[in-house]
């Protein structure tokens, strides 16, 4: 019998309630047992604690060290910033992992893609060192900087600061070199814009080369600009294994692999740091679906197939794996967006799904459940 294991269930906002209660029933039909913290981030946060991210969830998250998440409304241009963001850098989650693969049943444009997508996660653009148009804070950055360049700024710009460091590249890039060996992985290719962001990007792949040196003979390399590497991808996606990429990059990436395996709703990830984990899938709280029982759970569950992986639960990960593939392949008791059109009076909610699931989970031979 394996033992509990504490964590933490963040439902989230939008259709993350529905998601994340579909992946809890899926991952408790596994037979591994769960004592979950259940605690509130986002819109429910603020109605409640008037903060999106109360200190009580982080404290919660650092006890468990392992966190389920549903996705969480970021308001756009105004209002606070992203309860995500603020979640990855505040726990040191450093490298997010998304797996993009294709399966049987779901609608894509290639069949058979299998490639992983590592993100940093704590630098970039991303980092949310922004000062708005006007302020006094960019008026003396553009003062402070004005000497330094040849390229005067327009007065009333707005600035976004790029920090790239040696050793948060070299951290991600090393990340990905550990997980390919690990994970039986061919290849890494390092994506960057380091022909016109010689400094930043420049950083990022000079590191990157010289981790790779170190993996010489048992993880291949290559380094590719990210433009090139989009068009690459929607040609040929066969050719990629793992791509590590600098945060921003990352992050419009897996949207783009997830929409060659068929979507966000197949698009699970995972938030890793040194210490602490949180799973959660690619997709946002897509608002419009709030509260129908309409979403697909399938990114949602397949974050806690990684969730299973992670906390040692290997027989029970790959069961609900193959539970889902099932499911999935079947293409019967499927969200209305893995039918051929989206007003396919077959499709089901999101409760019958991870319902489908779960009878899958449990319709496999007592061999396969043994290990419970
Ligand atoms: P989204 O992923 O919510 O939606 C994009 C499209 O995909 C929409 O048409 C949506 O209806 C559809 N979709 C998404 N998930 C689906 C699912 N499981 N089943 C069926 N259809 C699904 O992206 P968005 O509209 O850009 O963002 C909505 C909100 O989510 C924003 O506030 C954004 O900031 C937030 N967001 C949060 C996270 C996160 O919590 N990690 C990630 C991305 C976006």
């Amino acid at each position: 019998m394996s033992r509990t294991h504490a964590v933490t269930l963040i439902p989230g906002d939008g259709i993350g309630p529905e998601v994340t209660d579909a992946a809890r029933r899926c991952l408790e039909a596994t037979g591994v047992r769960f004592e979950w913290e259940e605690q509130i981030a986002g819109q429910a946060a603020i109605e409640r604690f008037g903060t999106p991210l109360p200190a009580e969830t982080l404290a919660s998250i650092r006890r468990t060290r392992v966190a389920l998440k549903g996705p969480i409304t970021t308001p756009i241009g105004t209002g606070f910033r992203s309860v995500n963001v603020a979640l990855r850098k505040e726990l040191d989650l450093f490298a997010c992992v998304r797996p993009c693969r294709s399966y049987a049943g779901v609608r894509s444009p290639f069949q058979r893609v299998d490639l992983v997508i590592v993100r940093e996660n704590t630098e970039d653009l991303y980092a949310g060192i922004e000062f708005a148009a006007g302020s006094a804070e960019a008026k003396k950055i553009i003062e402070t900087i004005a000497p330094l360049t040849k390229q005067p700024l327009r007065p009333e710009s707005a600035i976004s600061i790029k920090p790239i460091s040696a050793a948060g590249s070299e951290r991600i890039v090393r990340y990905a070199f550990e997980y390919a060996l690990a994970h039986g992985r061919k290849k890494v290719t390092a994506v960057h814009k380091a022909n016109i962001m010689k400094c930043t990007d420049g950083l990022f792949m000079e590191t990157s080369r010289r981790v790779a040196k170190a993996y010489e003979g048992r993880v291949a390399f290559e380094d590719r600009l990210v433009d090139a590497t989009c068009m690459q991808l929607v040609l040929r996606p066969h050719e990629f294994d793992v791509l590590v990429l600098p945060n921003l990059y990352g992050d419009i990436i897996s949207d783009l692999c997830a929409g060659l395996v068929g979507g966000l709703g197949v698009a699970p990830g995972a938030n890793i740091g040194d210490a602490i984990a949180m799973f959660e899938a690619v997709h946002g709280s897509a608002p419009k679906y709030r509260g129908m029982n309409k979403a697909n759970p399938t990114a949602m569950i397949l974050s806690g197939v990684l969730m299973l992986e992670h906390v040692g639960e290997a027989d029970a990960a790959q069961r609900l794996g193959t539970a889902v593939r099932t499911v999935l392949a079947e293409g019967t008791a499927v969200t209305y967006d893995l039918k051929p059109t989206r007003e396919d009076p077959t499709a089901v909610g999101t409760s019958a799904m991870a319902d489908a699931i779960i009878a899958a989970v449990q319709a496999q031979p007592m061999s396969a459940r043994a290990s419970r």
